[in-house]
This record gives C-alpha cells, structure tokens and sequence, in this order.
C-alpha cells in the first residue's frame, strides 16, 4: 500500500539521552493521533541512538531508521555497522544513498546498488535518496541526473524488493540550505520517478511506491508541498530535531 510517511533524518546530532528525550515525545503524540496504515512517522537517528530509541518508542507507532549501512554482510571493514548489526536492534529501515554520503563519504551508484542488495539480504527497508546538484539544475540535466541515479541504484532490484523501498528526492542545493523546492519543481520531479519506475516495474508498483520529498522541509511549507499528487510525504533534516516542528510536519501529512 502506497503509505503517507514522514521520516526524520537527525544526521549526526544528538546524543543518545537527547534523541531519546526526543523519540518519546514524538511517540506520545503519535499515539493521541488515530492509528491508520496508511501514515507513518519513521525517525533516522545516528547508529549509537538505535537501540536506545527502538526501546523508547512503541514500534506500532513510531519506526526507526539507521542513516546508512555497511556494502558489506560482515568482516574486516573497520568502524562499518553491518546490515546484519541495524536489524538485530529491531531496526526496520536503512536510509541509503543521502547526498552528504554521496558528497563526503564517496557512496556511487555501484556502491548503493549494494548497500540496497545488504537491506534486501537482511530485511531492513531501504529508503533511497536521489537528487541533483545546482548546477545539474541550472543546467537543465536534473531528470538525467536522477533518472541515472535511480537505474544504477536498482540495477539488482527486483518487482519484489521494489516493494519494499522507498524512494527520497531531496535536491541538494535544497538540503540543509533553507531553499526548498517549488511545490511544482517537486511535483514535476516526483511524477518524473513513479514514470521511470512504471517503465521498470509497471504501473501498480510506481503507483504503490512512496516517494518523500526532502529538502529544507517545514511546518510551514510541508503541507503545500504534500498536497501534491504524487508527494507521499517527507525526509526532514533540520526540522525533524524541533519536536513541534517534526509534530506540525506530521500533522501535514494527514491533512
Ligand atoms: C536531509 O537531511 O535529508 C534533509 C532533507 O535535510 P534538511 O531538511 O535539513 O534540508
């Protein structure tokens, strides 16, 4: 089932006490909220806060994500947490391929091809970041860039792992920056991705997959931007370390 989601990426702030502090009010508004499957609050926090937060929380309401996986099932690969190691802490998802990875941390497509192929192995739900960079925007080379990025990254992913993913885009110049994407840009690009999966997959799977977007989202400009078609929510950086602010995106989403 296509789902309306909101996912926090706390990046590497925090300590554990704080994002649990945080994990819980999140979770106490969750549950004064009507339950329905079709919504869901997923919070990305740094590896130290897994387990901690994954006790914190009520898993039926509020789910947890690592912010990326090792490309590797296990072995010689000083400081990397394993697929393996995320989803033994009752972790269920896996943000893979966020452009600061990309951009700091020298994640390809060939290199998120396989931390997705590590998720698939080990039964986390990947949530697959894609955007471009400003210039590619400038240039006029933004649908390329992404179309290119999603083909690679899903060069191994089959109808059966398609279901079990989500997609991210979150234009750079947009995150962390304050400038988000026009309602319309993101719009324009989200429809853009449910083609090029429909092309891959086929249309019930294009129309059942859930496409974030991210980028300086905010309780005042994420309902405007999930009103459209085909946005099925966000991932919230800054945003998502405010509880009220991370709360008002949540309620944007069910309006
Ligand atoms: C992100 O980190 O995925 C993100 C979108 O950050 P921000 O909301 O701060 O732009």
């Amino acid at each position: 089932m296509r789902k309306k989601i909101v996912a926090g990426n706390w990046k590497m702030n925090t300590l554990p006490n704080e994002g649990v502090e945080l994990a819980k009010t999140i979770n106490e508004y969750v549950k004064t909220l009507n339950q329905d499957e079709k919504y869901k609050v997923i919070l990305g926090v740094p590896f130290t806060h897994i387990d901690k937060v994954v006790q914190a929380v009520d898993l039926n309401l509020v789910s947890v994500s690592a912010q990326d996986c090792a490309m590797y099932e296990s072995g010689a690969y000083t400081g990397e947490v394993s697929a393996k190691m995320i989803k033994s802490a009752n972790c269920e998802y896996a943000i893979i391929g966020h452009s600061e990875r990309r951009q700091y941390f020298g994640d390809t497509d060939e290199v998120i091809a396989k931390k997705l192929e590590m998720c698939y192995n080990n039964d986390l739900f990947p949530i697959l970041c894609c955007g471009e960079k400003l210039e590619e925007r400038e240039n006029n080379s933004h649908f390329e860039v992404v179309e290119k990025q999603i083909l690679n990254a899903l060069i191994n992913v089959n109808s059966e792992k398609m279901q079990n993913t989500i997609i991210a885009y979150e234009p750079v110049w947009a995150i962390g920056t304050g400038k988000t994407a026009s309602p319309e840009q993101a719009q324009e690009m989200h429809e853009f991705i449910r083609k090029i999966l429909s092309e891959k997959y086929g249309e019930e799977i294009a129309n059942t997959t859930s496409i974030l977007y991210g980028g300086s989202v905010n309780s005042k400009n994420a309902k405007q931007l999930f009103s459209n078609k085909d946005i099925d929510g966000g991932l919230v950086g800054g945003a998502s370390l405010k509880s009220e602010e991370f709360i008002a995106i949540i309620n944007a989403i069910r309006e």
